[in-house]
């Protein structure tokens, strides 16, 4: 087969792509082609012969994935290929392992993956005291940090961690009672069972002969030790990354992770490339310029192949219904002179901030897709259903259980729940089991001969329903709906028929992966959307608002970037990183490749407020309002002006920036530029 495909990469993206076996790390900016030459790489070892199926790609979401992909078989022959290289996000990857060896761990494989939602509804259960957020922040820690809960029980000093560490326990105890597996345990049991079985370690790294990894900055210390694991056998990994979109360091990401690898991996060959071939020369330089401002950095250089290009754009409004019409209004002339709606993107810092654009396209007839916000499987009617059939595929879920037992209505209150738990917790046994195994009597003892009776209509429901999918995948959902009622459960109510579409959308959606898939089970279905983090509802010919942190890797001919207030974006205050936020600026920046649209606001209306802001810092540090415009407002320097010092004599202000009370003044002394304090001067 020809290597053409090589044709399209540079010197450094070749040498790098046609590297076999060793570790390689490639460490680069944004959009110097990181992603291409992996993706290249991927297709250049499938050229030369080697087994795709012994190609492991990680990414860190499905997007990601799934562009790679279509990339990537772009160049691949196909009769090259038999078994396809495997090409997923990390989860996706624990969520197949585990498929295969939870036995390993005594567990059947039949476990359920519980999102964020259902991982708050569990801590909350437990404790109603403490924070569940934190709660939820502080197990993730412990899990991605490998401490089990008697360690952390163990090693906590103050009282409030002693009982965080005792909710740990119990949470996990109520996750293996449940057959349940949170996000972190997709990656934290694989790790358990290479732990424990050296044999499987070896035998599952010899599988996959060579590891590849985008976006390596953003691995954490779990991620690296399985990798570590995935190549003990060998040394084939080939990792690229980039330190200044590190952005998940508030989720344990460790930036050592890229800086140590090659102390952790031998021999590393390290590549870098310092070509960007994304943006316009104006948008790279105002990226550059940000990033500039951190301290904590490599430093990597990064040079322009394009054109100058249009100026950015910085749009002031005065609240956001300005901004949302201007933003409209832009992307109407950008579709109406011949631009594709999937050529542009709007990005925000903070999720909320999505809402009045919503309503602009909505009013306007654009269509948009939101990608990552709320999403399509966190609406409580798709919970519900979620549920619904979590119970039919695995009766001893007492969490799903639990949610749809009283839905629609049939008249089971809290108080009949709690006692149903309290004797499922008294027998060890699932609530379901409880309500199979006892007569009629038996449960009227527990919760009075009313519901008695209704829960023992729904046990038989559900239990007829088992049959029914076992019979017909793709008439079961009628039986459902026949069964339940649940779709007729949002007639005449307010919002029912949006809802009524989304059940319609999920029904068609199972109905489609069923034809797609016809070997695969309800089960298998529930723990694909599980890991689905896209909006599936919707077109390809639409507009994408994200936010930053899931617009990582992706480019867009046109971007805007809403938001740009001081709160918002950076996020000030208690915890938040000011070097992170600026990452963050920088990884919003740089997805945009012909025209860039900064926006402020005035005053915003969130969380009930109304809320007067000033701008962001990052619009001057970027260099997109410029010092003198800031200073004609608070002070009197400007650029041109002439001013005095007392050792340097007499010199003209080329700019000024804001520092604390005062400015920083970069003068001209004579031909000699200097930066002082505007308090060591005087004007003249
Ligand atoms: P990020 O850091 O944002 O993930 P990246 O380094 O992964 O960026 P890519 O997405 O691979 O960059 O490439 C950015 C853009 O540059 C893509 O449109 C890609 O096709 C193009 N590109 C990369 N290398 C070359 C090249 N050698 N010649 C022409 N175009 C290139
Ligand atoms: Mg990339």
């Amino acid at each position: 087969m020809s290597d053409n495909f090589l044709n399209s990469l540079n010197d450094s993206q070749k040498d790098a792509a046609i590297h076999i076996d060793g570790s390689l790390l490639i460490l680069a900016g944004a959009g110097s082609g990181k992603t291409k030459t992996i993706t290249t790489r991927l297709a250049y070892l499938i050229s030369i012969g080697i087994d795709p199926s012994t190609i492991l790609t990680l990414t860190f979401t499905n997007k990601a994935a799934s562009e790679m992909r279509e990339r990537a078989f772009r160049m691949i022959d196909p009769s090259m290929i038999n078994t396809p290289p495997l090409l997923c996000t990390f989860h996706k990857f624990g969520l197949l392992f585990l498929k295969f060896h939870m036995s390993e761990l005594g567990r059947k494989n039949s476990f359920i993956i519980i999102d964020n939602d259902d991982k708050k509804r569990i801590l909350k259960s437990i404790d109603k005291e403490i924070t569940t957020s934190l709660l939820v922040s502080e197990i993730s820690k412990y899990k991605n940090t490998l401490i089990t809960p008697s360690e952390a029980k163990s090693t906590a000093q103050l009282k409030l961690y002693q009982q965080i560490a005792d909710i740990y326990e119990k949470y996990e105890a109520y996750l293996l009672k449940n057959n349940l597996v949170d996000f972190d345990d997709l990656l934290l049991l694989p790790y358990m069972i290479l732990e424990k079985n050296e044999e499987l370690a070896k035998e599952t790294s010899q599988r996959y002969q060579y590891v590849m990894v985008d976006e390596y900055q953003d691995t954490n210390e779990l991620q690296y030790k399985l990798l570590r694991k995935l190549c003990s056998t060998h040394n084939n990994i080939c990792v690229v990354g980039d330190d200044d979109q590190s952005i998940y360091g508030w989720r344990g990401a460790t930036i050592k992770n890229i800086l140590n690898f090659s102390e952790h991996f031998e021999d590393t060959k390290v590549v870098k490339l310092e070509e960007n071939y994304r943006s316009t020369n104006t948008i790279l330089e105002h990226a550059n310029q940000l990033i500039e401002h951190n301290r904590d950095r490599l430093g990597k250089k990064l040079i322009g192949t394009r054109k100058k290009g249009d100026s950015v754009r910085v749009y002031e409004s005065h609240d956001e219904n300005e901004e949302t019409r201007k933003i409209i209004d832009d992307i109407k002339k950008l579709i109406a002179s011949g631009e594709s709606a999937k050529d542009i993107a709007i990005l925000f810092r903070v999720n909320a901030l999505s809402r009045s654009l919503e309503e602009g396209f909505n009013k306007a007839g654009i269509s948009y897709r939101l990608i990552g916000g709320m999403k399509f499987y966190e609406r409580a009617e798709i919970k519900d259903l979620i549920a619904y059939f979590r119970i039919l595929t695995n009766t001893t879920d007492n969490f799903s259980l639990k949610r749809i037992i009283n839905k629609p209505k049939r008249g089971i209150g809290k108080t009949t729940i709690d006692k149903l738990d309290a004797k499922s917790v008294e027998l060890k046994k699932p609530i379901f089991t409880i309500l199979e195994e006892y007569n009629a009597d038996e449960l009227s003892a527990i919760v009075g001969k009313k519901n008695s009776r209704t829960l023992k209509v729904f046990m038989a429901s559900v239990m007829d329903l088992r049959e029914a999918l076992e019979e017909s995948k793709m008439r079961f959902l009628d039986s459902f709906e026949d069964t339940f009622d649940y779709r007729a459960s949002y007639d005449n109510v307010p919002d029912g028929f949006d809802r009524q579409a989304n059940i319609d959308e999920f029904y068609g959606y199972i109905r489609d992966y069923f034809i797609q898939h016809p070997h695969l089970s309800l089960e298998d279905f529930l723990n694909e959307i599980a890991l689905d983090s896209e909006n599936s509802e919707l077109t390809d010919q639409a507009v994408s608002m994200m936010s930053i942190h899931s617009s990582k890797g992706l480019e867009y001919k046109h971007l805007f970037i809403i938001g740009l207030e001081e709160g918002f974006f950076p996020i000030t205050g208690d915890g938040s990183d000011i070097e992170e936020e600026r990452r963050l600026g920088y990884v919003g920046i740089t997805r945009a490749m012909d025209t860039l649209t900064m926006s402020f606001v005035h005053s915003r209306f969130y969380k009930g407020k109304r809320a007067t802001l000033l701008k962001s810092r990052f619009l001057s540090e970027a260099g997109l309002i410029k010092g003198s415009l800031q200073l004609e407002k608070h002070s009197n320097y400007k650029k041109g002006d002439l001013v005095q010092h007392k050792i340097f004599g007499m010199g003209r202000v080329q700019k000024a920036t804001k520092a604390g009370k005062d400015y920083k003044l970069t003068i001209n002394f004579g031909g000699q530029r200097r930066d002082i304090l505007s308090s060591f001067v005087e004007k003249i």
